[in-house]
């Protein structure tokens, strides 16, 4: 059989309503199939720390095969793995069409599913609740008290004890007032499309966005505002459900999206753009839902009109539609390319827009900073998730930039607490700020 596909991969949907893909045996399988072809190839090994997880129980086996590893010591395998899907988009050679049919993160996803279904700790229904957390420690008193008891060594320690979150683990804070109910209205402009861009905006603030850090929605109004491009907040947003998917809790997920899509789908056949700050999210509708629900013409809908923001911007100005006299020349960037933005396929769009600011250079590390969104903030992987950003850490300080910035701003807090020393004087701002900043507004 040839080695490597020539085609373009293709990914095919997530089985999950079919009851095989609950059976514990049947994924067992599938795992020790995978597992075996990931030891013969080994390709993967620097991505993360499943591969070297698996690698190294295999080594150590009696017959130095994937059969020699305990069955029992699969799950230690999966509980690193934190699906960014990057071993199938930048690095597998056998996902389908070859018929070796390997999509590592699916069967990750379908070991999370089953096991989560067995029973799940309380700290991570916690971590993955984002939307239910963030309602409550936005209310103005709670919000202080919860980023004091954030910053509180003592605290820290007994959230570290009793919760399982790491100590060390840097937390972004709460905003005592939540970007929806501070958001102003959009001027009304006429709306003009382009050949490749709807010419009005649904803006979905997701739950970062919303809750923890508002000015990066706010700077993405200014930014639509200044390019004359009407927009509506989306009418009623929910948690987007990736936090639940990484858990394996695809009834969450469920539920989630039948918050979100029917209402989504509303601005998706209106003609809207739907556009979300944080990359994990616009990949939760363009990727995960419609791999989840293949035949659902409403989640489709809402992928096709999905966004990221700088996608939106750089294809703006590709329909001669985007203003492009910047006044504030930033210098040194370090720019820091997520993963879900990577699997998203659009190309490096924030770069792009970036080096349109005169008086800027751009470096850009486009590797895994290793935080993920709960996974980092873990008492049993903040170790490893230190590991692993280590060389986006290093490579970020290199250029001793002005500021450090990545779409993800979960990741930019996790590379400035990795930077350490090498962070005293930079800024930690979002390439929304900063292109806010470049136009002066
Ligand atoms: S999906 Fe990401 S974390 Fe999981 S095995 Fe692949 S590269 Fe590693
Ligand atoms: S996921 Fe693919 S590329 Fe990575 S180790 Fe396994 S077989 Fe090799």
């Amino acid at each position: 059989m040839r080695e490597g596909s020539l085609e373009a991969p293709t990914r095919h949907p997530l089985d999950w309503k079919n009851p095989e893909f609950w059976d514990p045996a049947k994924a067992e399988k599938e795992l020790e199939r995978i597992f075996g072809i990931c030891h013969g190839c080994r390709r993967c090994v620097n991505l993360c720390t499943t591969f070297p997880t698996l690698f190294d129980l295999v080594d150590a086996s009696p017959t130095l095969e994937v059969d020699g590893v305990a069955k029992a010591d699969f799950g230690s395998v999966v509980d690193q793995c934190y699906l960014c899907d990057l071993c199938y988009m930048t690095k597998c050679p056998y996902v389908p069409p070859h018929p070796w049919n390997v999509d590592f993160p699916h069967v990750m996803l379908r070991a999370k599913a089953i096991k989560f279904r067995q029973g799940v700790k309380l700290r991570d229904r916690l971590l993955s609740s984002t939307d239910a957390i963030g309602k409550l420690a936005a209310i103005p008193v709670v919000a202080q008290t919860v980023n004091a008891v954030n910053r509180n060594a003592i605290s820290r320690q007994v959230l570290h004890s009793v919760l399982g979150v790491h100590k060390d683990r840097e937390l972004p804070p709460y905003a005592s007032r939540k970007f929806r109910s501070t958001a102003k209205p959009s001027p009304a402009f006429p709306v003009r499309d382009g050949k490749n861009t709807p010419g009005k905006v649904a803006v979905y603030a997701t739950c970062y966005g919303n809750y923890n850090e508002p000015g990066l929605a706010h700077d993405l109004l200014a930014i639509l505002e200044h390019n004359e491009i009407p927009y509506v907040l989306v009418e009623k947003e929910a948690c987007c459900g990736m936090p639940k998917l990484e858990l394996g809790d695809l009834q969450g997920v469920d539920s989630l999206k039948k918050q979100n899509i029917p209402v989504l789908a509303r601005y998706a056949r209106d003609g809207y753009a739907i556009l979300a700050p944080v990359p994990s999210c616009s990949l939760m509708y363009k990727q995960e839902l419609p791999l989840m629900y293949p035949e659902d013409a409403d989640t489709l809908a809402v992928g096709d009109a999905m966004f990221d923001p700088f996608e939106y911007l750089v294809m703006r100005r590709k329909d001669g539609l985007l203003k492009t006299a910047f006044v504030t020349r930033l210098g040194k960037i370090a720019y820091h390319v997520p993963c879900h933005s990577r699997v998203q396929n659009m190309g490096q769009k924030t770069r792009e827009a970036l080096e349109m600011i005169p008086g800027t250079e751009v470096k850009v590390v486009e590797r895994c900073s290793g935080h993920d969104g709960t996974w980092g903030v873990k008492a049993e992987y903040f170790d490893n998730s230190m590991k692993i950003g280590r060389p986006v850490f290093r490579q970020m300080a290199e250029p001793k930039p002005d500021y450090v910035s990545s779409d993800c701003p979960i990741a930019a807090r996790h590379i400035m607490q990795g930077m350490g020393e090498a962070a005293a004087g930079v800024e930690k701002s979002h390439p929304l700020a900063l292109v806010r900043k470049a136009y002066g507004i």
